[in-house]
């Protein structure tokens, strides 16, 4: 019998959360839908109408859910209370309660307004603060669990993007084949699908395009940028395939993006700052004439969320350090035309990088 991997150190977490809380001088954290509540507390809230909050002081925490929602908590020993509200009861009261008193409280960048207006009107004496930065400084850098879930999501995103290219494009849409790519990122090992961009022929130009009926074509280049999710954490890839042989124009193009990509990658390791990555990659596409093709940010940090800090873009002087992990994904965007992208998660360790992703980056020559 093998040994269950070790979870995450939960106590561990809510002891630096406090550490930077007092650096902060924030009386309270409170948290509610979004990643920083299951980060800390292992719990995720269910995001609806009904408050689910929690509260952490230096003294304890506290989980407020709705009654019914309940037996999903699962109970961490002292680490946390749990309240369960009544349908009659208003939760705003009872945290209200919990945090009377206090100077500053951080809130979650994620936390309704609702709910922390109805907090401010409760409590006029508090100073809410955003907690973006203490949740940031917890989250940025990854441990050995997480990059293994980072990892595990990763090579479950390569196993899609590899049978993709054995895939018939032509004759299908754009929606038919999101569809299918979804199915199989669960298929090949992630708990859920989170999303699967494919944009096909000039809808390539758009980065972020919604799958539609537009019917995928011989001559058309397809971008396909998809991702899930292994225990909370998520996988981010992007591959671009080509139905039949590219124009010699495309092939030059996806040339210059492979040695972008690859150029991004080498620079990183602890120590080089965010933005210098993003040079490395805007220095390839721009010294090959596309540089206003290239229309977005080098990268984002990935966790709990898709898109999270640190984020590889000009003005970004942050130091990277061993534990970060982010996507590399330069892209060029010819509107009107073609679009193409090549995106890995790497994580840094301490003599450099590592890609998370494997899978081949050549253009993908489809049917
Ligand atoms: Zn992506
Ligand atoms: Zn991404």
């Amino acid at each position: 019998m093998t040994a269950s991997p070790p979870g995450p150190d939960f106590t561990a977490r809510l002891e630096r959360a406090r550490t930077e809380m007092t650096a902060d001088g924030v009386d309270a954290l409170v948290v509610s839908v979004g990643s920083d509540l299951p980060y800390l507390l292992g719990y995720e809230a269910v995001a609806n109408e009904r408050l689910t909050m929690a509260v952490i002081t230096p003294a304890g925490a506290t989980l407020f859910v709705p009654g019914l929602e309940e037996p999903r908590v699962m109970r961490r020993g002292e680490l946390f209370d749990v309240v369960a509200w009544e349908e009659t009861e208003d939760p705003l009261d009872l945290v209200a309660a919990r945090i009377v008193g206090a100077g500053r409280v951080a809130t979650g960048a994620q936390t309704w307004s609702r709910f922390l207006l109805g907090l401010q009107d409760r409590l006029p004496g508090v100073r809410f603060v955003d907690a973006t930065g203490i949740m940031r400084r917890l989250r940025v850098v990854k441990d050995g669990v997480e990059l293994a879930l980072l990892q595990t999501a990763a090579a479950a995103a390569d196993r899609v993007a590899e049978g993709l290219a054995g895939e018939q494009f032509s004759g299908r849409t754009e929606r038919e084949l999101a569809r299918f790519i979804a199915a199989e990122t669960v298929a090949a090992g992630h708990e859920t699908s989170s999303f699967a961009i494919v944009a096909s022929g000039p809808n390539a130009a758009s980065p972020h395009h919604e799958p539609g009926d537009r019917i995928i074509a011989a001559g058309d280049a397809v971008v396909a940028d998809f991702g899930g999710r292994v225990g909370g954490y998520a996988s981010d890839i992007t591959r671009t395939f080509h139905v039949g042989e590219p124009a010699p124009e495309f092939s030059a193009a996806y040339d210059v993006l492979v040695e972008a990509q690859e150029a991004a990658v080498a620079a990183v390791a602890p120590g080089v700052v965010a933005e210098d990555v993003d040079r490395a990659a805007r220095e390839v596409i721009g010294n090959a004439g596309y540089g206003a093709y290239f229309i977005h940010r080098t990268g984002h940090g990935i966790g709990l969320d898709v898109h999270e800090d640190p984020y590889l873009v000009a003005g970004n002087s942050e130091a990277l350090g061993p534990g970060m992990a982010f996507s590399i994904e330069p892209g060029i965007y010819v509107p009107g035309r073609f679009g193409m992208r090549i995106e890995d998660i790497v994580a840094v360790d301490d003599g450099g990088s590592r890609r998370l992703n494997s899978a081949g980056r050549e253009l993908r020559v489809v049917g």
